[in-house]
């Protein structure tokens, strides 16, 4: 899976990128991260960044565009990532297409937080709070004056990739005014529904599914036994395609191969389809 997640300061991006580091096991990208991490070691592109970003202003694009490419490049890329904080302005989201045609990578999608921003100040001030309270050192530019200026960044520099992203056709957007449970519930459903992850039961079902065909050509008790694992995996799934698994189970246990087959494609391949169909409804 690769997406981007798109809000102002303090919408929850990095809450939420972090819950999907967890349940997905992509890797995260958060530029502002590799740029603090960048000024504490004082590296070149930290001496650069540094006063930048501790007025609240935007490092020039081509830093970032440079450490996201580098980084796109490390082989734990490939089961998938999570963008926050990049891109933030229309050079670098076209950048970004150009780097992700050039390695071919798809992007799944782009999900916005959509805040209110009267709520921003609040959220940030928490996370000092909280921040504080941990014995963690608090970001210079989490200050009401400079988060004020970070804000007027992304209204006129971040803002425009709503519609960058909408016209390409790659953008969901979330209210971000849920709790952190809701928001999080509510963008696994929409990744569900573009089938950029796939459904609960679905993985288990067609694993079941696929072993019921492989029984169905089969016979005597080799079809037997790989028709016992397909009820096994079934089961995990989902009941109906338990179900089916037992009748292709028992009907290539007994009978020939065509009445095996049709009945494990007939019944295995609902349960995952019907999940797909309703929550891409709601
Ligand atoms: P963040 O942690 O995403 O809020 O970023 C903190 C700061 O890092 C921003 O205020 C910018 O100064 C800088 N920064 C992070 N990402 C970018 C980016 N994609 N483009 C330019 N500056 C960035």
């Amino acid at each position: 899976m690769r997406l981007i997640l798109l809000g102002p300061p303090g919408a929850g991006k990095g809450t939420q990128a972090q819950r999907l580091v967890q349940k997905y096991g992509i890797i995260q990208l958060s530029t502002g991260e590799m740029l603090r991490a960048a000024v504490a070691s004082q590296t070149p592109v930290g001496l650069q960044a540094k006063d930048i970003m501790a007025s609240g202003a935007l490092v020039p694009d081509e830093i970032v565009i440079g450490i996201i490419s580098d980084r796109l490049d490390q082989p734990d890329m490939k089961n998938g990532f999570i963008l926050d904080g990049f891109p933030r302005t229309v050079p670098q989201a076209a950048a970004l297409d150009e780097l992700l045609k050039k390695k071919h990578i798809k992007l799944d999608a782009v999900v916005e937080l959509r805040v209110n921003e009267s709520a921003l100040l609040d959220r940030v001030e928490t996370r000092v709070a909280e921040m504080r309270a941990r014995g963690e050192e608090v970001r210079i530019d989490d200050t009401p004056e400079v988060l004020s200026k970070r804000l007027a960044n992304y209204r006129s520099l971040t803002e425009p990739l709503i519609h960058y992203y909408s016209e390409r056709r790659k953008l969901l957007t979330v209210d971000g005014m849920m709790t952190i449970e809701h928001v999080t519930r509510e963008i696994n459903r929409i990744l569900s529904a573009i089938g950029a992850v796939e459904p609960r039961a679905a993985a288990p079902a067609r694993k079941a599914r696929g072993a019921a065909r492989k029984t169905a050509g089969l016979t005597g008790k080799k079809a037997a036994k790989t028709a016992k694992k397909a009820v096994k995996t079934a089961r995990k799934a989902t009941k109906p395609a338990s179900r089916a698994a037992s009748k292709a189970a028992s009907l290539a246990k007994g009978r020939g191969t065509a009445k095996a087959k049709k009945a494990a494609k007939k019944t295995t391949s609902r349960p995952a389809k019907k999940v797909t169909k309703k929550r891409a409804k709601r």
